[in-house]
C-alpha cells in the first residue's frame, strides 16, 4: 500500500473488519517481553524526534508508555482478559428493558493512535437470565482497550452482550468524539460521532424508539 492510500484510508477511517485485526501468534510474547521491546521502539521514536532521553523527565517515558500500552489501554486485545460473566436466574421477573447509560468510554483510534472519548449505552431484554450490572461496564471497557474503529466497537460490545446473555435482545449505542478529528486533520471540535447496534427485540421500531427516547432522556443522572 503507497502511503497516500495509508493517509486516505487514515483520515476517512474507512476499511473496517468485524473482527481485530490480530496475528496467530499475537501471544505468544510474554507481557513482560512485549514491553522490554516496545520501551527500546518508542525511545527510538523519541529519539527520532530530536528529545533528550537523558533528561529526567524524558528518561522513565519508554518504559511508562510501553507497560501502559501493555497492561492498560491496550489490555484488551488479549482473550485472557475478557471479564467471566456469570449468569443469574431473572428471579424478580423484570421482563421490561434494562438500560445502562453513560458507560464511560475511552479508547483509541486504530489509524491514529489517539483518544476516542465517549459514552456508551447498553440495553437488553431479559429472556430469563440475567448478569451483574457492573459486568456490563467491565465488558465495554474490555473491547474498549483496544486500537478501534468505533464501527468494529458498537459490534463487539452488542456481540459480547449476546453471548454473555445468550439472548439476541440486546442494543448499543456509542455516541464518541474521536481526537484524530477534533485535535488535528479537519479539527472540528463539535463533531461527535454516533453508532448503534440493534438485534433481536430491539428491531422492532416500538422497542427501539423506547430505548433511544430514554437515553435522550435526561442525559446525565446524578
Ligand atoms: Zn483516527
Amino acid at each position: 500500500m503507497n502511503t497516500d492510500t495509508i493517509d486516505i484510508i487514515g483520515d476517512e477511517h474507512i476499511g473496517t473488519s468485524p473482527e481485530t485485526p490480530l496475528r496467530p501468534d499475537a501471544f505468544e510474547l510474554s507481557d513482560d517481553i512485549k514491553i522490554e521491546r516496545i520501551q527500546k521502539h518508542f525511545a527510538e521514536i523519541m529519539h527520532t524526534l530530536g528529545l533528550d532521553l537523558t533528561d529526567d523527565s524524558l528518561s522513565g517515558t519508554p518504559h511508562r508508555v510501553a507497560k501502559m500500552f501493555v497492561q492498560e489501554i491496550f489490555s484488551g486485545l488479549n482473550p485472557a482478559n475478557k471479564p467471566d460473566i456469570k449468569l443469574f436466574d431473572n428471579k424478580y421477573h423484570y421482563n421490561e428493558m434494562l438500560i445502562e447509560k453513560n458507560i464511560t468510554l475511552y479508547s483509541y483510534c486504530e489509524h491514529h493512535f489517539v483518544p476516542i472519548i465517549g459514552r456508551v449505552h447498553v440495553a437488553y431484554i431479559s429472556n430469563g437470565n440475567v448478569i451483574g450490572l457492573s459486568k456490563i461496564n467491565r465488558l465495554v471497557q474490555f473491547y474498549a482497550k483496544r486500537p478501534q474503529v468505533q464501527e468494529r466497537l458498537t459490534n463487539q460490545i452488542a456481540a459480547g452482550l449476546k453471548e454473555a446473555l445468550q439472548s439476541e435482545d440486546v442494543a448499543v449505542i456509542i455516541d464518541a468524539v474521536h481526537l484524530c478529528v477534533s485535535s488535528r486533520g479537519i479539527r472540528d471540535t463539535n463533531t461527535s460521532t454516533l453508532t448503534a447496534s440493534y438485534s433481536g427485540k430491539f428491531r422492532d421500531e416500538k422497542t427501539k424508539t423506547e430505548f433511544i427516547l430514554q437515553v435522550n432522556n435526561s442525559k446525565q443522572t446524578v
